[in-house]
C-alpha cells in the first residue's frame, strides 16, 4: 500500500462560515513535511480537496484521504432507508450516499438542511429515531431533542466504534446530531460531498472499506481522538493552536509515516466490507503513534516580538537587523528522513557517526603492501604471497613478515600489512616485488578513522544538507536524518492597480504583479515551501482573510504593497487596527517602511510594493529572518571590498543599496538609475552595493561593499 500524500479532513457541520476550532481543518502530509488549512465551508473545503487530488493525480501519486465522519450507518439503515429488500443482497452503503445526495442542500455560507433531511429519514422508521438532537433553537417535527428508542433491529453504534477509541474517547453513536463530540451531523452534510467526489473521480477513487484499497485514491473514515493524548502534548506545546488543527496534522503524519516505512497494509487488512463501515486505523492506534514524529514544532512567536522601544524614529539598518534577530526563534518541529532525500532540509539534530570513515585501515593507492618492520634502506625484494586484496574482496590471511602482496586502492590492509609501495615505484618479476627504500612507515595507506571517527559529530544541528552532506552521511552510515520540518513561506500582493498575472489582459492604468513570482521563487530557491496566497484588492476585508488563510497555510507571510502610513496604505492600516503591527521606519534606500507584525500567531513581513525596495527588503531582512525561523541560524550576506567604477555623492542619513555588477576587470559598476521603478536594473545587476549610512563621496576606485546575488542564496 504505496502512499505519496495523506489528507485528513476534519469536517464540521456549522452552518455558518466558519474558522479555527470546530471548524474545516485538512491536515496534509507528504515528504516535504505536515501541512494543515483551515477552510470556512463545506464548498470551500470540497473543492479544495479536489483541487488537492486532481493536481495529485496529474502528478502520478497516490493520495490516502480520511475524513472524521461515518462512511456506513449501523446494519439495516441502508436496506429501509432506501427501500432495499433486506433480504436480497447485501446493503449497498453508496445507496444512502445517494438518497442523501438528493436531499442536502448545503450553500456557498454552509446553510444547509440537515435536520430536515433526518427528519425525513426518521419519518421512514417507527417510532421517533433514529436520528435525534437538536443543536438549534428552532424545533424540527420528526426529529426529538433527546435520545429516542431506537426502531427495533437498528443498533447504536457500528463494531468499528468500540474499537476506535483514544485515551478514553470512543466515536459517538452516528445517530446523534448535537451535542459535543456528535458526528451524526457532520456525516449528514459531508457524504453527499464524498458522494459526488465519487462521481468526479470514479475508478480513481475506491472507498475503503466498502471497495478494495487499490485505487489511485484510497477514501476511508478515520477518527482523530484515537491520538488524542499526543494532540494534547502538541496543543500544550504550541500555544494557541486549536485542537482541530493538531489533529489532522497528527493523523496525517501518522499515516504518512506508515506510508513512508510501507507499514500501511496492515491497517487495511481486517477489511469488513459491510454497509456500516470501518475505522481506518482503529486496533492500530500504537502503530500509528509510533509513526509520529520525535518533535512537534516549538511555540509560534510571541505577539509583541516585533515591538520597537518606544521614541525611537529612524532605526539604522544594522539596529534593526539585530532587534529582528533577537525577536526570532525557530518555528518548525523536527522530522526524520530518509539521508537520499533529505538534500536541502536543515538538521534539528547533530548527526552522529555510526562508524568510522574509513571503518577500516586501507590502501590508497595500487600497489604492493607489507610490513614497514621488514624493510629498509637500499634495494628491497619481498617475495609475494598468491594473492591479491581489492576493494570488496580483502584478503582474510595474515602477510607473512617479509613477504608482499599485490594490494588495490580502497582494499583492507591485510593483517601483517601496514606500508604500501605505490605500483610504478617498483618491479616485480610474479614472484617477488622489487623497490627502493627507505619506504616510509604507513605510507600510501588510510587509517582508521582519519576523516571521522565513529560517534564524532558529522554535521551539526542548523546545518543546511547539500549534495556533498548527503555523501558523508551515507558514508557514515546515517541512513535518517532529523530534519526541521520545511518553513512554508506565505506570498501576498496586495494593489487595486494589481493584475495577479500576465496571462490575463491589464488596462493601461493595472500592472502586473510581478512581486509575487519573484517572492515565491526566493522562498522555493531559499529551500522554503512556498504557498501562493494569491492577489487582494486594497480592501481590510480581503487582505485580513487573505492572512487568515495565510496564518493557516504558512509560518511566515510575506506582503507587498500598501506597507508606508499613507491613505492607500491598507497592509499596515489593517495590521494597525487588527494585528499588532510594528512600523519599522528602517534608514534604508530604497525600502524605507517595513511592516513587521504578528497575524495570528504568524509574523507578517510587511514589504514596500516596489518590486526593487521589495527585493532589497527580502534580501536583507527577510532572508535572515526565514533561516533562522526554519531552523539555519541567522545567515547574514558574505560581501567583499572591490575598487567602484563609478562616481556618486552621497548625503548621511540612509544605508544605500544599489543594483549593481562585477566588471571583467574587477570593479562594482552600478546601474544607470537609481529610480526605484525600475525593475530592469535587478536583472541587469549581479548584486548589491553597499554604501554605509554616512556621508560619502564615492568616486572610481573608491572601496565599496559588494554582496553578490550568490551571497544572498540568489542563483
Ligand atoms: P505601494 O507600496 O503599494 O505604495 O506601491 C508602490 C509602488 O509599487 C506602486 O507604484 C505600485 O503600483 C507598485 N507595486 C505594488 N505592488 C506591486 C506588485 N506586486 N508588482 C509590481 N508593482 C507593484
Ligand atoms: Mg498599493
Amino acid at each position: 500500500m504505496k502512499r505519496d500524500r495523506v489528507i485528513v479532513v476534519d469536517w464540521s457541520s456549522s452552518s455558518i462560515p466558519k474558522r479555527g476550532k470546530d471548524s474545516i481543518w485538512l491536515g496534509i502530509a507528504d515528504h516535504s513535511g505536515v501541512t494543515a488549512e483551515n477552510i470556512p465551508t463545506r464548498q470551500q473545503a470540497a473543492a479544495r480537496l479536489s483541487e488537492l487530488i486532481r493536481a495529485a493525480l496529474a502528478a502520478s501519486e497516490r493520495v490516502l484521504v480520511g475524513v472524521d465522519f461515518a462512511l456506513g450507518y449501523p446494519a439495516g439503515f441502508a436496506h429501509a432507508l432506501t427501500g432495499q429488500a433486506p433480504e436480497s443482497e447485501p446493503e449497498d452503503p453508496f445507496a444512502v450516499w445517494n438518497w442523501l445526495a438528493q436531499r442536502i442542500t448545503d450553500t456557498d455560507t454552509n446553510q444547509h438542511n440537515l435536520r430536515n433531511v433526518a427528519a425525513e429519514a426518521n419519518a421512514l422508521f417507527p417510532g421517533d429515531g433514529p436520528f435525534w438532537g437538536n443543536g438549534a433553537a428552532a424545533d424540527m417535527p420528526g426529529l426529538p431533542r433527546t435520545r429516542p428508542d431506537l426502531p427495533d433491529g437498528l443498533h447504536p453504534a457500528r463494531q468499528t466504534d468500540a474499537l476506535a477509541t483514544g485515551a478514553g474517547a470512543r466515536p459517538k453513536s452516528v445517530w446523534q446530531l448535537a451535542g459535543a463530540g456528535a458526528v451524526g451531523a457532520q456525516t449528514l452534510v459531508g457524504l453527499p460531498v464524498l458522494h459526488r467526489l465519487r462521481q468526479e473521480l470514479a475508478t480513481d477513487l475506491a472507498v475503503w472499506p466498502f471497495q478494495p484499497a487499490d485505487a489511485p485514491v484510497v477514501l476511508a473514515e478515520v477518527y482523530p481522538s484515537m491520538l488524542s493524548a499526543e494532540v494534547k502534548a502538541y496543543v500544550a506545546a504550541n500555544p494557541g493552536v486549536v485542537v482541530d488543527d493538531a489533529q489532522v496534522r497528527l493523523l496525517a503524519q501518522a499515516l504518512f509515516g506508515l506510508a513512508v516505512n510501507d507499514a500501511l497494509t496492515p491497517l487495511f487488512d481486517a477489511a469488513d466490507f459491510r454497509a456500516e463501515g470501518q475505522i481506518l486505523g482503529a486496533g492500530h492506534q500504537t502503530a500509528l503513534r509510533r509513526a509520529l514524529p520525535a518533535t512537534q514544532d516549538p511555540p509560534r512567536l510571541r505577539d509583541d516580538c516585533f515591538a520597537m522601544p518606544q521614541g525611537v524614529d529612524w532605526v539604522p539598518v544594522d539596529t534593526a537587523l539585530s532587534t529582528l534577530r533577537a525577536a526570532l526563534h525557530p518555528v518548525t518541529g523536527s522530522q526524520l528522513l530518509p539521508t537520499a532525500q533529505a538534500a536541502g532540509r536543515i538538521l534539528s539534530q547533530d548527526c552522529i557517526a555510526q562508524r568510522a570513515n574509513p571503518p577500516r585501515p586501507n590502501s590508497a593507492v595500487d600497489g604492493f603492501g607489507f610490513a614497514h618492520a621488514a624493510t629498509g634502506t637500499g634495494p628491497q625484494r619481498l617475495p609475494l604471497v598468491d594473492a591479491r586484496a581489492a576493494a570488496g574482496q580483502p584478503y582474510d590471511q595474515p602477510v607473512p613478515f617479509g613477504q608482499a602482496i599485490r594490494i588495490l586502492t580502497g582494499a583492507i590492509l591485510p593483517q601483517g600489512v601496514d606500508t604500501v609501495v605505490l605500483e610504478e615505484d617498483t618491479a616485480n618479476d610474479g614472484a617477488a616485488v622489487v623497490f627502493d627504500g627507505p619506504v616510509k612507515p604507513g605510507a600510501n595507506t588510510r587509517k582508521a578513522g582519519e576523516d571521522v571517527d565513529a560517534g564524532a559529530t558529522a554535521l551539526p544541528a542548523g546545518h543546511r544538507l547539500r549534495a556533498p552532506d548527503l555523501a558523508l552521511l551515507s558514508a557514515l552510515g546515517i541512513a535518517e536524518v532529523p530534519v526541521n520540518r520545511p518553513l512554508r513561506v506565505g506570498v501576498v500582493s496586495t494593489g487595486d492597480e494589481i493584475i495577479a498575472s500576465p496571462d490575463q489582459p491589464a488596462l493601461p492604468h493595472q500592472i502586473w504583479d510581478a512581486n509575487r513570482p519573484m517572492l515565491l521563487s526566493l522562498a522555493e530557491t531559499w529551500g522554503y515551501v512556498p504557498v501562493d496566497l494569491g492577489h487582494v484588492q486594497d480592501d481590510a476585508d480581503q487582505i485580513a482573510q487573505r492572512l487568515d488563510d495565510g496564518a493557516a497555510r504558512a509560518d511566515v507571510i510575506l506582503t507587498s504593497g500598501g506597507a508606508s502610513a499613507g491613505d492607500e496604505d491598507h497592509v499596515s492600516a489593517l495590521l494597525r487596527t487588527r494585528g499588532t503591527l510594528s512600523n519599522w521606519r528602517i534608514a534604508l534606500k530604497p525600502g524605507r517602511p517595513l511592516a513587521l507584525a504578528m497575524w495570528q500567531g504568524a509574523p507578517v513581513f510587511g514589504l514596500p510594493g516596489n518590486p526593487v525596495a521589495a527585493l532589497v527588503c527580502t534580501l536583507i531582512f527577510a532572508r535572515p529572518a526565514l533561516s533562522l525561523m526554519a531552523g539555519a541560524g541567522w545567515q547574514a550576506p558574505q560581501g567583499f571590498w572591490v575598487p567602484a567604477a563609478f562616481a556618486k555623492r552621497k548625503k548621511p542619513g540612509r544605508q544605500e543599496y544599489l543594483r549593481a555588477r562585477l566588471t571583467s576587470d574587477g570593479t562594482a559598476e552600478v546601474f544607470q538609475s537609481e529610480g526605484s521603478g525600475r525593475i530592469s536594473g535587478l536583472s541587469w545587476a549581479d548584486g548589491l552595493v553597499e554604501l554605509p549610512d554616512t556621508a560619502l563621496d564615492v568616486q572610481p576606485g573608491t572601496m565599496v561593499r559588494y554582496l553578490p546575488y550568490a551571497s544572498f542564496g540568489l542563483v
